[in-house]
């Protein structure tokens, strides 16, 4: 429910965040301004238990009306988000913090995320037959059908496209949703669930469920079939731990401290703008931000010098204030980590060449921040920043950078800068990540043709692409008769003529030789 209500913005950022009103409310304020967006009830246990009922109860209608049906459901939805344009960037630019264009890019992916799956899932979900060799007679298939209730978890940073991936993908499948969007994104989760409305999706198909940690865990321990979390490494850990109690399989998206190598070649320039944009984006606030740059000796200077320069040339005012080109800092804990890491990096030895606080004004702005002089032991190369800073080491060969590269807990992406595309090719396939890309780097994150997700600290299982849809289905075999034959081969009796038959087929399909096949005659 928005509420037109605004509030003067206060001083000190305790005053500016989201304020918890009761326990049983979430009261959405604007980084920007203070403003006071909405305010949203939180779900009792009471809720929680009716709202997992329902799911568990509509879910077979829902699966059973067919794929195509469902389609037409999910082609309403994407004609509701069509129709949202407006509402929809409004709550980001308010909600979030973001600056209108790179919420369009949000809105942009999502639109294509909902044509995708109309356009792959009939293909990507339906049955397929398998031929066995040594059981011609059988049929054997493998179907997908749906886990049944999916668990949404989400977070407030791509609220939108972290939200709708798992939700479109879970009812696509023939699944019913319980849906938590982030605190500090609850009113654009009403957005959310507004589009499934006029979208005339079943209310027992989906669920809106408002609430903080403890609303998440208690959806957790209601006992979904699936779980989708998109959140920090640490919260994806508890997320993991109580999953695995009840042995629900999880697909779990977390943080990043991503890496850009540059070598030697390549264009110093075009690198930095590159680099500029994938660390500052949304203020850096993406799980996949260029986070490290790892530059190669001869060209570290100039590449420092550009980057500062595309920084100023951008998202920098150079007066204190925010550049309308830069997101605010969405919750008050971000700011706290942002700040912290800078100055202690700073206070052990980095330097920033640029930015290094936060910015004068009301607004929950960051400076833009590029530090060098940087070591891997300071926090702000190991632990996920989330803020526009974008921290630099120098590497003198090759091998040093990748090694630098995968010396992290996280393994999101990572990119690699060059004229050279096999050299980068063949280092790409050095690093321990789940996406490389080459002479760009953020990109790959908005792509719902392209599977997604991380590994080590960044988590487990994939969305977006054919995988993603996928997951949110498990395998059922199928083994039927194609033709009936004249005898059981493997079944009792065990005659010596199913034993000659066992080894003549030895000798057919595995002998290494002709001569070998040829025992199979015999
Ligand atoms: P959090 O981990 O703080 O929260 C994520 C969600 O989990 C929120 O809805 C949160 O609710 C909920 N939650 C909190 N505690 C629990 C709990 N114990 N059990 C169940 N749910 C819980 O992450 P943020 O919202 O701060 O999101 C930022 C993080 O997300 C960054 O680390 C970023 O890298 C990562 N991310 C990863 C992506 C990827 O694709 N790999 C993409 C985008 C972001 P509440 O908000 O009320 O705390």
């Amino acid at each position: 429910m928005p509420l037109s209500q605004t509030a003067p913005a206060a001083s000190a950022d305790a005053a500016r965040s989201r304020l918890h009103i009761t326990p049983q409310t979430i009261l959405s304020r604007s980084p920007r301004t203070g403003a006071i967006i909405g305010e949203v009830e939180v779900a009792t246990p009471l809720q929680i238990r009716e709202a997992v009922g329902l799911a568990r109860l509509a879910q077979p209608a829902w699966e059973g009306i067919g794929l195509r049906r469902r389609l037409t459901f999910l082609r309403s939805l994407r004609d509701a988000l069509y129709r949202g344009q407006n509402r929809i960037l409004d709550m980001l630019v308010a909600e979030q913090g973001k600056v209108r264009q790179e919420a369009t890019l949000e809105y942009l992916a999502c639109l294509e995320l909902v044509d995708y799956t109309l356009r792959t899932a009939p293909r990507v979900l339906r049955q397929r037959d398998v031929r066995v060799r040594l059981l011609p007679h059988r049929r054997f298939t493998i179907e997908r059908y749906p886990y049944g209730v999916v668990l949404v978890i989400a977070p407030w940073n791509y609220p939108l496209w972290l939200s709708l991936d798992p939700i479109v993908t879970g009812l696509a499948a023939g699944n019913t949703i319980l849906y938590k969007p982030s605190e500090y994104a609850s009113q654009l989760g009403e957005i959310v669930a507004s589009l499934v409305a006029e979208a005339d999706i079943p209310r027992e198909v989906f669920h809106i469920l408002h609430g903080y940690g403890d609303v998440g865990q208690a959806l957790i321990a209601a006992h979904p079939d699936y779980i989708v979390f998109t959140g920090s490494a640490a919260t994806g850990r508890k997320v993991a731990h109580a999953a695995a109690e009840q042995v629900i399989p999880v697909t779990l998206e977390l943080g990043g401290k991503d890496a850009a190598i540059v070598l030697a070649d390549a264009d110093v320039e075009e690198v930095a703008e590159g680099i500029v944009w994938s660390g500052m984006f949304n203020a850096g606030q993406t799980c996949a931000s260029v986070e490290r740059v790892i530059v190669l000796r001869p060209v570290a200077e100039r590449l420092i010098a550009a980057m500062k320069q595309a920084v100023m040339r951008y998202i920098s005012n150079g007066d204190g204030t925010p550049s309308p080109m830069l997101a605010a800092l969405t919750t008050p804990q971000q700011m706290e980590i942002v700040q912290q890491q800078v100055q202690e990096a700073l206070a052990t030895g980095a330097r920033a060449i640029i930015g290094g606080r936060r910015l004068d004004g009301d607004g929950r702005f960051y400076a833009p921040t590029i530090l060098v002089d940087v070591t891997p032991e300071m926090r702000i190369w190991q632990e996920e920043t989330f803020g526009p800073v974008v921290a630099v080491m120098v590497a003198d060969t090759e091998e040093e950078a990748i090694h630098l590269a995968n010396a992290s807990d996280y393994g999101l992406t990572a990119s690699l800068w060059t004229r050279d595309p096999r050299r980068a090719e063949h280092l790409a396939r050095q690093l321990k990540v789940g996406s490389v890309s080459i002479n760009e780097h953020l990109l790959i994150s908005g792509v719902p043709e392209m599977p997604w997700g991380g590994v080590k600290g960044s988590g487990y299982g994939r969305t977006h692409g054919e995988q993603g849809l996928q997951e949110m289905t498990c395998i059922r075999t199928l083994n039927s008769d194609r033709w009936a034959l004249p005898l059981e081969p493997f079944r009792y009796p065990y005659t010596a003529f199913k034993r000659s038959l066992a080894r003549r087929a030895t000798h057919f399909l595995y002998g290494p030789t002709l001569i070998d096949r040829l025992r199979s005659l015999r």
